[in-house]
């Protein structure tokens, strides 16, 4: 049996979810609908468990359609250039385009949780295939801007 008090306040909490909240790093934007919180009476709120954020993130960048354009290929010890993944030549270093795409990430023990995510993409000058940031580009950036999303709705990580 575990209890749901409020670690803050010690008050009672209750089970909600979380409207529409945004965050955005390195040119990729969020936006998450319906995550589980824990609300007390005071107004504070955390997530369910100390695990969820983590969980939620793998979950997220699991799912099927998140993300469609292919990941660039860095090259360079010092200063790191992005390369086309099929045929190899360096990319334009910046874009204004973006590639976005909403899926349902579903959740142990939860409801479904809605995340729309839009990455930058790159057309390819030689062979015009659309690449985004390298992968550790994309999931740094993807982290940071779930974390940006969750601080905006001034939920503590963890
Ligand atoms: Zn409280
Ligand atoms: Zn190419």
């Amino acid at each position: 049996m575990t209890t749901t008090v409020c670690r803050q306040c010690n008050a009672d909490t209750e089970l909600n979810r979380l409207g529409r909240v945004e965050g955005e790093d390195s040119g990729i934007h969020v936006a998450i609908e319906g995550l589980p919180t824990l609300d007390c009476t005071n107004g504070h709120k955390r997530f369910p468990t100390p695990e969820f954020p983590l969980q939620f993130i793998e979950q997220m960048m699991q799912s099927d359609g998140l993300i469609t354009a292919e990941p660039a290929v860095e090259k360079g010890l010092f200063r790191k250039r992005s390369h086309c993944p099929s045929c190899g030549k360096e990319l334009p270093g910046e874009t204004t385009a973006r590639s976005s795409h909403r899926v349902e990430v579903s959740l142990p023990e939860n409801e479904p949780v809605a995340v729309e995510l839009a990455v930058p993409v790159f057309r390819c000058p030689g062979c015009n295939r659309e690449t985004t940031l390298s992968k550790t580009g994309v999931s740094r950036g993807v982290m940071q801007a779930v974390a940006n999303a969750f601080r905006s709705a001034d939920i503590p990580p963890g």
